[in-house]
């Protein structure tokens, strides 16, 4: 490890009973993240709709960009010329940013990153395997794209991904994976797993030289990502094997728990994978906002999270509150002087009341997404706050049963 490699670490803290669920503290070159943590996304280099003061006020202590979109547009060079991702948004905390390969490969399927896919009229190996009509092409060395820009063509291999996320100039990096849906067959799953590991071993590599080659710039943490779909023995063996990875004396800093999950089967798989990875390295479980989703997660050990849904549902009017969720836009809150939800400690709960809302939404003016995502992610990010704040009073499960009781109960 070099001196400047000094500035990324991961300390675990307060344990719950079952040894699986931990708070812990990661350090970035541009600051601290006390987890488990949300992460707000800002897939363009922009949380949507909202400055990055606003997104520091409502507490986010990181925000993860795309490494596919701002390859795009603008490109990593303008970014790295900008002085890196943080510099470029007017952000001064901790960044992150996706490979890129789930985008990449999910282009003209259009499912989504975990959860709830929609595959209709997809089958087998047809979501992911080559076909006519996808945009996307992967082989043992890389994926061929085109734009959902303009149309062009281009590769992504382990090596580009990697200088494109060393450009970009995020503390926390992801590996460039193959990301597989729960419609592959077992064979693909495991042919495809295969490929991933061969990649995570291009990526350490690449890293590494990149590291070494700009020893001027602050260290880049790089995560693995474990894939292995609903199978037990694959999502196990890839934990391992990217856990006990090395390349020149170098591993992961931390691991991504990416590709399809069963929502009924979230907690169990996170679990076999946390099981596999050592503990004092910090795990991120890609996509996920769902209130039961957190407390089944975090119990099974995965420590930060991020997800396009809070705002992007509040560009639509849907909020969230303690008694589960509900459209402002609806006829009942035309004449609802009071807050999105009473006792909420966002800036728009302060400020705005649910009429006024309705009527933005209504006149259809931009400060209605800007409201609404304000509290959609100060909701997300408090929570999985306060879910830190449980497992330090040693009272993670009788939070666990209060919280989704009234948030799933009618309201
Ligand atoms: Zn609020």
């Amino acid at each position: 490890m070099t001196p400047a490699e000094d500035g990324f670490g991961f300390t675990p803290g307060a344990v719950l009973p079952d040894g699986r669920g931990r708070t812990g503290t990661i350090r970035t070159p541009h600051g601290e993240i006390r987890t488990p943590a949300f992460v707000a996304v800002g897939t363009k280099a922009t949380v949507k709709a909202v400055l990055p003061e606003a997104v520091a006020a409502l507490g986010a202590q990181a925000v993860l960009a795309n490494a596919y979109h701002l390859y795009l547009q603008p490109g990593p060079d303008v970014v790295e010329e900008a002085g890196g991702l943080g510099a470029f948004m007017n952000w001064p905390g901790p960044t992150v940013t996706d490979s890129g390969g789930f985008q990449v490969m999910s282009l003209g399927v259009g499912f989504k990153k975990v959860l709830a896919m929609n595959t209709a009229g997809l089958a087998d190996d047809d979501v992911i395997a080559a076909g006519k009509n996808r945009l996307a092409h992967v082989d043992d060395d890389g994926v061929t794209f085109t734009s959902h820009l303009n149309g062009d063509r281009h590769r992504f291999t382990p090596e580009v991904s990697m200088r494109i996320q060393h450009q970009l100039g995020a503390d926390i990096m992801f590996a460039f994976d193959e990301c597989t849906t729960l419609m592959n067959t077992r064979g693909y799953q495991e042919n495809s797993l295969a490929r991933t590991q061969a990649w995570a071993v291009r990526c350490l590599t690449e890293h590494g030289r990149l590291t070494a080659a700009r020893s001027d710039r602050p260290y880049q943490a790089l995560f693995g990502v474990v894939q292995g779909a609903q199978f037990e023995d694959l999502r196990r063996r890839a934990a391992r094997d990217l856990a006990a990875l090395e390349v020149a004396g170098r591993r992961f800093d931390g691991y991504g728990i990416g590709g399809a999950l069963e929502k009924e089967n979230l907690g169990t798989i996170v679990g076999w994978v946390c099981e596999e990875l050592p503990f004092d390295a910090p795990r991120h479980l890609l996509g996920i906002s769902e209130p039961d989703d957190f407390f089944a997660a975090v119990a099974a050990g995965a420590d930060t999270f991020d997800c396009v849904m809070p705002s992007r549902v509040a560009r639509n009017a849907a909020v969230y509150t303690a008694r589960g969720r509900y459209n402002v836009n609806t006829a009942a809150n035309r004449r609802a002087f009071s807050p999105i939800e009473d006792g909420c400690d966002c800036y728009t709960c302060a400020h705005y009341t649910r009429a006024y809302l309705h009527h933005l939404f209504k006149a259809k003016e931009m400060v209605a997404a800007t409201l609404c995502t304000i509290h959609n992610e100060r909701f997300t990010v408090r929570l999985v706050d306060d879910i830190r704040t449980s497992i330090e009073a040693g009272d993670f499960e009788a939070f666990r049963e209060e919280f989704l009781g009234g948030y799933y109960s009618p309201r």
